[in-house]
């Protein structure tokens, strides 16, 4: 089971603290979100998986983490101050401004009017003023992917590492869409996070190497509690493809409001690192290699045996962690019948994801004995290092257990008058909702076999 629709995620965030809207006191900023107590520890725990199964778990990729704040030029040679542009249609009615793909039946789609302006070109990218003169001549790019400063750094990492081909580099991080129309919650808003791979091959490997990452990136989101049934492939038209994209495949997911991207896996060819190379007469290079480019380095590989320099091809899974939270936490979404008219909602997060690994809670909200027992396991509890452990000193169990389902909570803990006497305390699962009685001693290893 999955959500009924976007409002009850909405409404399931705004209420427990997941997700709020920015600036909400003011009115609100169109468009951007934050994420609230729960909503922080989440994300990280989407990220931690992902850094771990892209970085730690294989032995041909770096990390990096690089500044938001780009120079122009980066984005120039990248393309993107040409073709980063999505197509801005004028409403002559309402005058309200819509992307040109969104519009159905050619009517606005605030006040149905047909009378529309020709679409045209509108430039995604955020700019900002550097240093203290704000005339304009002196200004830098919002990143608006994080791919860019890998590309940048590619000699760094490889003088620094030694790599050679294939090998990646990842990278979590802001980017910055001045989107016409920020819609559905965090699905498209104007300040998001990437989680971006960039992988270096040689040239004719790329195509096996594409395949293989689209089949590496399914099982990562199967991993994350995502059901196969909500996922789908759609591989991109010639005609839409991304300036410098050979091929790419979207790895869609069936959001409350439809099927859209969760991630896209590009071939993004030679187009980037030939881009931003400049002293050409050393290397083979395409002829699409820009000849004016002010770059100062060579991007590029060099065997070392043989003397060659290689501009690699590079595969890029691009994917949103904003778009993730919401794919995650729709997929965990249930309600369930518990008889007599109840109903409870549970969140079925996998146990890696949950904001709160396990909440310790003592029957009575201030009896001394109990507290302290309680505070006590939650300390040994959260040495472990797996995360957030809760001491949730609210003093009514079945409150408790209904707040820690609703926000995926795999586990909780209740110490009550007998923990006092024989050393043991309740432990109550989630999902099942059956409740065993565990001794203080092995609840690191029954916490441990849960969560791991
Ligand atoms: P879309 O077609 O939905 O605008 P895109 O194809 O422009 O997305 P990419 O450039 O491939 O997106 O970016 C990689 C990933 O970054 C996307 O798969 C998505 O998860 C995320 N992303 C892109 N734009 C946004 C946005 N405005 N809000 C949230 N996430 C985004």
């Amino acid at each position: 089971m999955t959500a009924n629709n976007m409002e009850e995620l909405v409404a399931l965030c705004k209420r427990r603290g997941f997700i709020f809207q920015t600036n909400e006191i003011y009115g609100g900023l169109q468009g951007l979100y934050d994420y609230g107590p729960l909503g922080v520890e989440l994300k990280n725990n989407l990220k931690t998986s992902w850094w771990s199964s892209m970085v730690y778990e294989r032995d041909d990729v770096e990390g990096l983490d690089s500044s938001i704040l780009t120079h122009p030029d980066v984005l120039k040679y990248s393309g993107h101050e040409e073709t980063f542009t999505d197509p801005l249609v004028d409403c002559k009615e309402c005058k309200s401004r819509s992307r040109a793909d969104h519009i159905e039946d050619g009517k606005c789609p605030s006040c149905g009017s047909k009378d529309l302006t020709e679409p045209r070109p509108f430039n995604l990218m955020f700019k900002t003023n550097i240093g203290p003169i704000d005339d304009g001549s002196s200004f830098a790019y919002l990143r608006p992917e994080t791919a860019q400063q890998i590309f940048t750094n590619l000699k760094n990492v490889i003088d620094t590492t030694s790599r050679t081909l294939p090998f990646g580099v990842a990278q979590i991080g802001k980017a910055f869409r001045n989107e016409i129309t920020p819609r559905n919650f965090i699905f498209r808003v104007r300040e998001f996070e990437q989680m971006e791979l960039e992988f270096f091959v040689e040239p004719g490997t790329d195509e096996e190497w594409h395949d293989q990452w689209v089949k590496d990136r399914v099982n990562w989101w199967e991993k994350q509690g995502i059901k196969k049934k909500n996922l789908e492939l759609v591989d991109i038209p010639k005609e839409d493809l991304s300036h410098y994209s050979k091929k790419t495949v979207d790895i869609m997911y069936r959001f409350p409001h439809g099927l859209e991207e969760l991630e896209g896996v590009a071939n993004r060819t030679d187009f980037d690192i030939g881009s931003h190379t400049k002293n050409q007469k050393d290397f083979d290079i395409k002829a699409k290699v820009k000849q004016n480019s002010d770059s100062v380095i060579k991007l590029a590989v060099q065997d070392k045996i043989n003397n060659t320099w290689t501009i690699p091809y590079v595969i890029e899974p691009s994917a949103g962690v904003d778009r993730g939270f919401l794919a995650v936490l729709n997929e965990a979404y249930k309600t369930e019948d518990l008889g007599d008219g109840k109903q409870r909602t549970v969140l079925s997060l996998k146990p890696h994801l949950s904001p709160i690994k396990a909440s310790v809670i003592p029957l009575k909200r201030n009896n001394k004995d109990l507290v302290s027992t309680a505070l006590k396991i939650k300390s040994s509890l959260q040495a472990l290092g797996m995360g957030r452990i809760l001491f949730d000193n609210s003093g009514n169990i079945g409150k408790s257990y209904r707040r820690h389902d609703e926000v995926g909570t795999p586990i909780c803990l209740t110490v009550d008058f007998e923990t006092l006497e024989d050393q043991k305390v309740t432990a109550r699962d989630r999902d099942t909702m059956a409740q065993e009685r565990v001794s203080i001693l092995d609840l690191p290893k029954y916490i441990k076999k849960i969560l791991l």
